[in-house]
């Protein structure tokens, strides 16, 4: 009889976070992730979000950050895109639960009657469709490894029914499947000059009280933790010394995971889950990475044109994806931001693009800010500053590029006035959509590139595809008008019927660039978006020759070569600076 291969048990890392948010549960995922994966090991990482909207989606921009589209339409947590940039694979609508997933699939099952008369609780049922999701990823064999972060805080009420599903999990495929990893805070108290382990204590203790036993302690703190310490927080926690991981600030987000090979980590986790621990880790292109994130030898000066600067985590994957462009050109490459009503109200708006190297006009929805983005466009065409306009950003160049240049005074988008001119115009098959959830054009899409264009050259191919998150479009109407007037309409879908992407020739701008899509969200850590790379190489250029400029006639002033044009804030590789603000 041919023996049947027994089928591979795959592995669970549960990350939990306490004491506080925003300590970065899905940066220790993704680099440990990405240990797992430099050591041959097939990993994937799914989060569970516990609140009640079914996807972010529909949430302000301010309340979630970015939201993250994947290849399959999804609309997700910022987290998949740290995930997708440190392991480098896509993550799919299965990779993101929340708790409106949850109830939502729980409730039409009971109003089918699959119930069969039984009262539906939290546990067994909601706790049972959690697991459900806990383990839907591994029935494609695909992976050795799945990491599950647990969104919020412990001790939350919202996060309970997903640790107690973590707990029945852990129970049911026993404890050498499943490893319990939990982010906590260390605080340094300067008047007492100490480290203080009582909130870990205490975090942990609520833990326990769910019936949990974090396995390995991540300790995030901005002081080296001594042996001594970690010993007294082992003790207190029930965890091994050696378990007790130091996770210390550190000056980009991607050296994370080198810290954490320096503490070894991966070879813990592995042990503790009875894996092979013997192979090498092959970081050798991680290194190279993060060694020319840390230390460029030019820089670059990038205007960011967007209503939500002041939280920037609206915009987290194209500041990272200026990370990776950044690095793959030798550039640090530091964000300028700019508020696109201030735009709106100002007489001159010179200032604002002094010292700008580059201007890349944002994404985003309804009328606020967007005269501030249009008027930007026209100084940019005008001055020829390189120009990267994303989704809104390239809908606004389509709005000026008809009013400046074809005569259109009155053009406009129909998402932001009624008009006769509605050069950008809402898609056919979203006319008769009435509900905001997951309806807009999403997800991954082919597009057909014009040879020669910029972005052949930058893609080194004609077929691409790229993901999408919009309702409108270039209004076909006007495509021969813009082509007349000289707008080269370089990435079209390939039944022709939708302008992806627009360009103005390089004879009369160094490079002005407008996509319909998203390209920041398959910008990758080893890997930079081919248009993002090309726009920062056009802005260094753009620099290097203004500074000749100046250099060769002191009486040159581009646009005021002096002046420090900002909204006071700025980002160093990814390092929120403030800044002296003169303009
Ligand atoms: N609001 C525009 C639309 O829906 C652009 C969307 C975006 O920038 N993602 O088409």
């Amino acid at each position: 009889m041919p023996k049947t291969k027994a089928k591979k048990q795959t592995k669970y890392i549960f990350i939990t976070g306490g004491v506080v948010s925003s300590l970065g549960k899905g940066i220790v995922s993704s680099s440990l992730g990405l240990l797992l994966k430099s050591r041959g090991f097939r990993v994937t990482i799914q989060k569970f979000d516990p609140y009640i909207n079914v996807d972010p989606g529909t949430m302000s921009p301010y309340q979630h950050g970015e939201v993250y589209v994947t290849e399959d339409g999804a609309e997700t947590d910022l987290d998949l895109g740290h995930y997708e940039r440190f392991l480098d694979t896509n993550m799919t609508r299965a990779n993101n639960t929340t708790t409106g997933q949850v109830y939502n699939e729980v409730i039409q099952r009971e109003r089918r009657g699959d119930y069969l008369g039984a009262t539906v609780q939290v546990v067994p049922h909601i706790t049972d469709e959690i697991r459900r999701r806990m383990t839907q990823l591994a029935k494609s064999g695909d992976f050795d490894v799945i990491i599950s972060e647990i969104g919020g805080t412990v001790g939350d009420i919202e996060s309970l029914p997903f640790l107690e599903a973590m707990r029945q999990h852990t129970m049911k495929v026993g404890k050498n499947n499943c490893l319990s990893i939990h982010l906590s805070y260390v605080p340094y108290i300067a008047s007492a000059g100490e480290l203080k382990t009582k909130p870990t204590q205490h975090s942990v203790k609520t833990l326990l009280e769910i019936g949990i036993q974090p396995d390995v302690l991540v300790c995030r703190s901005e002081q080296p933790l001594s042996k001594a310490l970690r010993e007294k927080i082992g003790l207190f926690c029930n965890v091994e010394t050696r378990a007790v991981v130091e996770a210390r600030d550190a000056s980009t987000i991607y050296e994370v995971p080198l810290t954490f090979a320096e503490e070894n980590v991966d070879t813990i986790v592995l042990e503790k889950l009875g894996l092979p621990s013997s192979s090498k880790r092959d970081l050798a292109k991680w290194r190279k990475y993060v060694d020319r994130v840390k230390n460029p030898s030019k820089s670059v000066r990038i205007g960011m044109i967007g209503k939500y600067v002041q939280l920037q985590d609206a915009y987290k994957s194209i500041a990272e994806a200026f990370v990776h462009a950044g690095a793959e050109n030798d550039a640090k490459v530091e964000i300028v931001w700019i508020n696109s009503e201030e735009l709106e109200q100002k007489r001159s708006i010179d200032s604002y693009f002094a010292n700008i190297d580059g201007v890349l006009i944002a994404p985003g929805f309804g009328s606020r800010g967007v005269e501030g983005k249009i008027r930007a466009i026209e100084y940019i065409r005008k001055k020829k500053i390189p120009f990267f306009g994303i989704c809104l950003g390239m809908q606004c160049a389509v709005i000026e590029y008809a009013r400046n240049l074809c005569g259109l005074r009155d053009a406009n988008s129909s998402e932001f006035a009624t008009t006769r001119d509605a050069v950008i115009d809402l898609m056919p098959d979203q006319k008769h959509i009435q509900t905001k959830g997951a309806t807009m054009r999403l997800g991954s899409y082919p597009c057909i590139l014009k040879r020669g264009s910029i972005v052949h050259k930058a893609y080194r191919d004609q077929f691409i595809t790229e993901r999408h998150r919009h309702r409108y479009e270039v209004n076909n109407a006007y495509r021969a008008l813009l082509s007349d007037k000289g707008m080269v309409l370089s990435g079209v879908s390939p039944d022709g019927n939708l302008v992806e992407i627009i360009e103005l020739p390089r004879e009369v701008h160094p490079f002005f660039v407008g996509v319909q899509f998203h390209p920041e969200l398959k910008s990758r850590a080893t890997k930079a978006h081919p248009i993002f790379r090309e726009f920062i190489r056009a802005s260094v250029l753009e620099k290097e020759t203004r500074v000749a400029k100046s250099k060769s006639d002191p009486n040159f002033s581009s646009i005021g070569t002096n002046g420090h044009a900002t909204n006071g804030e700025s980002v160093r590789n990814g390092r929120m600076v403030r800044e002296q603000t003169s303009s």
